[in-house]
């Protein structure tokens, strides 16, 4: 298991561990206050975290999310269901999970 982003939002997180998925890198994503243990975390203390099952994938993983990152600003959409702005790298709403 190898840690390989990390972000306050848990929408975002769970963006990026989808397009992980899509290219077959098995995560975990961990401290989810929607996800329990919640009595624990104060929210909006918590980062949640992005894991990478297997070690062998990090590096793979780790560079996908670099170039996500990297990539030039495209057009922010607009989503239909709660008008919130999105980056054009997020292929569903941060705030609600609406496909764009
Ligand atoms: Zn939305």
């Amino acid at each position: 298991m190898r840690r390989v982003f990390s972000h306050p939002n848990s929408m975002i997180v769970g963006s990026m561990a989808s397009l992980l998925n899509y290219a077959g890198i098995e995560t975990e994503i961990r401290n989810d206050i929607l996800g329990g243990a919640a009595g624990e975390i104060a929210p909006g203390e918590t980062w949640v975290e992005l894991w990478v099952v297997k070690e062998a994938r990090a590096e793979q993983a780790a560079q996908l999310i670099k170039e996500i990152l990297e990539q030039p600003e495209g057009d922010d959409w607009i989503c239909q269901h709660c008008q919130e702005s999105n980056p054009a790298t997020f292929d569903v709403c941060w705030q609600c999970g609406q496909p764009s």
